[in-house]
């Protein structure tokens, strides 16, 4: 078995067919961006001499290729593929629940290779898939790897193309398995077998998000051009758009304790044995948590730097959005981290080594900015905004103090007036913060959500973008997914095949009865409002600005509501900030 190095970028002598890579499809149209994990997985393949295709999904959505569902149809029906990977969705996207779309995809592929000589082996891999690993499994997935799967992936593919084929040979495709860590199957009785993955080290970290992305080409350039062709205006944010960006990730996990929150469980879920994992614990009112431990990992300061140079010299990069979870963690470690890298920068810029303009952004968490004594680190965000932080994305999730301790939400010892301390001083500097906002947590009654509505306004009037949840997805792996106090709602899934009606979960019902009827119309509300606005502003067709979808929906939601004593003038100052917001007012830069 080899482990994550490189060792080798020589063909493998394959005898059988391709490996075709699909992507998820995220369905939005203002931050498109190559597909990061799947693209990684493509070139490690390449890399290491497996032949491989990609299916970009955005591109095609978007008509910016001509090899989408029709041109891999055609070849998968010619049985070029052996393996087909996909990356899965557990995720609603402007009302649609990606998993079903998902679930169709691997359908219809499913039913062109019946006709195949040895059907392709359906794998899948990233956070839904490992965390819903049962799931997917019993709905056309035959495989799924965990964690990081590039070396599992790059094992199972050279065991399956260098070999006669299992199904030449009368064997089940789990035959061939055997001792690749990090994987969920069935084997040929049915069991349901998860073999642990290894756990990440420093090395194989640093060769995964440092080596091997400055190793390969990605097609930043189509990206960008089809942004700035899709993009209805850009500048109604609160800050700079620019579409030269380049997404960096640098750290493994961030290992807080969010309700409702996924990601956290992604890695230490992929090192637990099977009895171990959250999903066998049954019978939790609130919240439970992943038992696995994993250290945290992150590349360096001149690593970060390096890979700043890398972007901006060959492809031309003016601006990088770290895309951690939390780009700050490790409490003191981590911002000295980020304050190293902001001194290089600071150098760089002075050398005339990358422009001056380059610009950054990240998203981190409040309690990041506050010193021991809850003070506001300003000497930080100085030294951030200094260096070209154009913004900063802020897990705030609701401005009352109530919900922050609820368990589905679970920021302890960070209070609202904390958050606003934090929002303040970064634009009294001048880094303009993006608050990132729940709308549909279950606890909410009406007059906290209505309240929390209200600041989050007033902070796009001051200049603030803003970043909307809507209804509190149940994301597989969550602390409070399968949590008896909730309520779920599903959304129902037709088995192609065997015709039976799978329920998938959906959203938490909040608690409140009008908290719960507004979040229920919600999707189809905030649609219509912001259908409204793009025909006002002859923008059909184009991707709605990120903070026009936002304004839209608050707006949606306090007419749901239908609390006018409550809502009447807030409703009025929503209206005022979306005309500001169209007339592209309200910008900090
Ligand atoms: S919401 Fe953010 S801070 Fe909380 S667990 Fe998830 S990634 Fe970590």
């Amino acid at each position: 078995m080899s482990d994550n190095r490189l060792d080798s970028e020589a063909g493998c002598n394959v005898v059988n067919g391709r490996v075709l890579l699909i992507t998820a499809c995220s369905g939005l149209g203002f931050n498109l961006a190559p597909h990061f994990g799947v693209y990684q997985l493509y070139n490690y393949l390449i890399k290491k001499g497996i032949p491989c295709d990609l299916y970009d999904r955005d591109l095609e959505q978007n008509n910016w290729t001509e090899k989408g569902e029709e041109y891999f149809t055609e070849r998968i029906s010619q049985g070029f593929y052996d393996i087909i990977g996909i990356s899965v969705s557990h995720d609603k996207v402007l009302g649609e629940q990606k998993m079903v779309e998902d679930l169709n995809l691997i359908w219809r592929l499913r039913s062109l290779t019946g006709r195949c000589e040895g059907r392709p082996i359906f794998v899948a891999g990233g956070q839904a898939a490992a965390l819903n690993h049962e799931q997917w499994l019993n709905l056309g997935i035959d495989l799924i790897f965990l964690g990081f799967a590039e070396a599992s992936l790059y094992e199972f593919c050279h065991r399956m193309l260098t070999k006669p084929k299992p199904s030449k040979t009368g064997k089940h495709f789990s035959d061939i398995v055997k001792g690749i860590p990090g994987i969920a199957y069935r084997d040929l009785k049915g069991r349901m077998l998860y073999v642990p993955s290894k756990l990440v080290t420093q090395d194989s970290f640093r060769e995964l998000f440092y080596e091997l992305p400055m190793s390969y080409e990605m097609p930043y350039h189509d990206f960008w051009d089809l942004l700035r062709y899709r993009s209805a205006n850009q500048q109604l944010g609160g800050s700079e758009f620019i579409f030269e960006n380049v997404r960096i990730y640098s750290t493994s996990h961030c290992p807080r304790r969010c309700g409702f929150c996924n990601s956290q469980s992604f890695l230490t879920e992929s090192i637990l044995e099977n009895d171990e994992l959250m999903a066998t614990h049954e019978n939790h009112e609130t919240v439970i948590f992943s038992k696995g431990k994993m250290k945290i990992i992150q590349l360096s300061a001149p690593e970060l730097g390096a890979l700043t140079l890398h972007y901006t010299e060959k492809y031309g990069a003016r601006s990088f959005l770290f895309s951690d979870d939390d780009l700050l963690v490790g409490t003191k470690q981590g911002v000295n981290r980020i304050r190293e890298f902001c001194n290089l920068v600071l150098e760089y810029k002075a050398l005339g080594k990358i422009a001056k303009d380059v610009r950054f952004s990240c998203q981190t968490r409040v309690a990041c900015f506050l010193k021991s004594k809850k003070e506001v680190d300003r000497e930080l965000i100085q030294l951030m905004t200094d260096a070209g932080w154009l913004s900063c994305g802020l897990g705030v999730e609701t401005f009352s103090d109530n919900m922050l301790k609820a368990p589905s939400i679970n920021k302890m010892g960070i209070t609202s007036k904390d958050c606003r301390n934090v929002i303040d001083a970064m634009l009294d500097i001048g880094m303009v913060p993006q608050i990132n906002i729940i709308l549909g947590i279950p606890e909410y009654t009406p007059k906290e959500l209505i309240e929390t509505v209200a600041i989050a306004i007033d902070y796009v009037i001051k200049g603030c973008d803003i970043g909307l949840a809507r209804q509190l997805l149940a994301l597989p792996g969550a602390p409070m997914y399968s949590a008896s106090k909730y309520k779920l709602a599903t959304v129902s899934w037709k088995h192609p095949v065997t015709g039976e009606e799978i329920e998938i979960p959906d959203y938490f019902i909040p608690l409140d009865p009008k908290v719960a009827f507004a979040l229920e119309n919600f999707d189809e509300a905030a649609q219509r409002e912001l259908d409204r606005v793009m025909e006002v502003m002859g923008w059909e067709g184009l991707a709605s600005p990120k903070r026009v979808i936002a304004v839209c929906a608050l707006t949606a939601l306090l007419r749901l509501l239908n609390m006018p004593h409550l809502t009447a003038k807030l409703e009025e100052k929503v209206t005022m900030a979306l005309n500001g917001v169209l007339k592209g007012e309200f910008r900090s830069q």
